[in-house]
């Protein structure tokens, strides 16, 4: 397992703090630790503007490969710059999605004019992409998306009919990739195509939901006959579980180090308050926060043994036990964060009434077990796919 990191790496982090405190400064110092989960309402035309500057100094897709206009930084690379990111309180990325979901997609599955169409938008910090997976009845259960894409032969056009829910900064974004049905007559995994769809077009309404935190970072998102061109389907009509599920394969644990350095923000915050307060004098308080401490260690060394993975950058089946162990961390973090605040939890204390950082990490962190899998779900993967135990009953469709 590889505890450290090389000399070159270690150099590499020094040229992206360098180049973060020279230019995460000025007009982007109030953007500084702000824009993350459960705060991505804030300072949205500073962020938007903050990718372009991310992309003229090239630390956009740095993971890309160089003929797609990327760095084709290694996995050790990519970990460094997210955690020097974090430390350095880098805002919340609004182009993530189109950076490391749609981006690696097209690279390995689109065609020549997707490519081009495409990635040069996402890489320059202006496209912003959202995911068109989930639906009423297909959350965990993805092969279950009712979204009907008709291929119209008089325009050449695929037409879209259907809703989808939950979708993160619909409302930013200009382009949505979307599972849809291609064969009305088929069920599950079978017959459906992965569509590339213009949002900024009549046949699109987006409907926000407001969330716990009162604020509303997803939407509900309706097609009525959207269109997209003959060219904006990825692979064949009928291949588009393949293409979703290798899509899904590229959410992979790069970000991970540089997350815990956010945890590690937040634990920093709650132990202050608990000092300040007294809430540090009670035993069962101290022990939940040394357990915290602890946890954070434990995602570290997990994060490093990940990355002890092949020759060809590959994660170690531990990046499974991942996402189970953080989001349950985190929410553990945020009922921590209550209890050390004690009954202020439950106020807000002055006009505008906003919630504190805190606040907003407890009713926030409530998602945490449940985006990008849930734990019931995470928990099948681990034992099917990373223990070979047998799989659970599903249905024959
Ligand atoms: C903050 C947030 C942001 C999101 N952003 C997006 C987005 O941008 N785009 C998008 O497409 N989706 C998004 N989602 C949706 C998310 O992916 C789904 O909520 C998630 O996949 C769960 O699906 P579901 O809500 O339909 O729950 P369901 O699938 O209905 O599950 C309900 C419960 O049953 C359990 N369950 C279901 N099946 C099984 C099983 N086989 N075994 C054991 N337990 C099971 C689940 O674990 C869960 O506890 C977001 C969700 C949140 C909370």
């Amino acid at each position: 397992m590889k505890l450290t990191f090389s000399a070159e790496d270690e150099q590499f982090r020094q040229e992206v703090a360098g180049w973060l405190a020279a230019n995460l400064c000025g007009e982007f110092e109030p953007i500084r630790f702000r824009g993350g989960p459960g705060d991505e309402h804030s300072f949205v035309a500073e962020r938007k503007a903050w990718e372009q500057k991310l992309a003229e100094g090239g630390w956009t897709a740095i993971g890309w490969p160089k003929e797609f206009g990327g760095r084709g930084c290694s996995i050790e690379q990519q970990v460094i710059f997210n955690e020097e990111y974090a430390r350095a309180g880098g805002p919340g990325r609004m182009g993530h999605i189109g950076e490391t979901l749609v981006g690696p997609t097209l690279i390995a599955y689109g065609t020549a004019e997707q490519k081009e169409k495409y990635l040069p938008g996402i890489r320059a910090g202006k496209d912003l992409w959202c995911q068109g997976y989930s639906e009423p009845s297909a959350g965990s259960d993805l092969a279950n998306v009712k979204t009907k894409a008709q291929f119209d032969e008089a325009s050449n056009q695929w037409v879209l009919n259907g809703q989808k829910v939950w979708t993160s900064l619909a409302h930013e974004s200009q382009f949505c990739f979307v599972v849809a049905r291609t064969d009305p007559a088929s069920t599950g995994q079978k017959g459906l195509g992965f569509f590339l769809v213009d949002m900024d077009q009549p046949g699109v309404t987006i409907r926000p939901i407001v969330q716990l935190t009162g604020t509303a970072e997803f939407n509900e998102v309706f097609f009525d006959d959207a269109v997209c061109s003959a060219g904006d389907i990825v692979g064949a009509p009928g291949d588009g579980w393949r293409v979703a599920m290798a899509l899904l394969g590229f959410e992979r644990g790069v970000s991970t180090l540089g997350q815990q350095m956010l945890f590690q923000s937040e634990l920093d915050e709650i132990v202050k308050i608990a000092k300040e307060n007294g809430a540090a004098n009670d035993p069962s308080i101290r022990q939940r926060l040394a357990d915290a401490h602890i946890g954070l260690r434990i995602m570290r060394y997990n994060s490093m043994r990940m990355m002890s993975g092949g020759e060809d950058g590959s994660l170690q089946k531990e990046a499974m036990i991942y996402k189970l162990y953080w989001a349950s961390w985190h929410r553990n973090l945020g009922k921590l964060a209550m209890d050390v605040l004690g009954p202020d939890s439950e106020l807000l204390l002055e006009a505008p009434y906003e919630l504190n950082r805190l606040q907003s990490l407890f009713l926030f962190t409530r998602a945490d077990t449940i985006y990008g899998g849930t734990n019931q779900i995470q928990r099948n993967l681990i034992a099917e796919r990373a223990l070979g135990m047998p799989r659970e009953p599903r249905g024959t469709a």
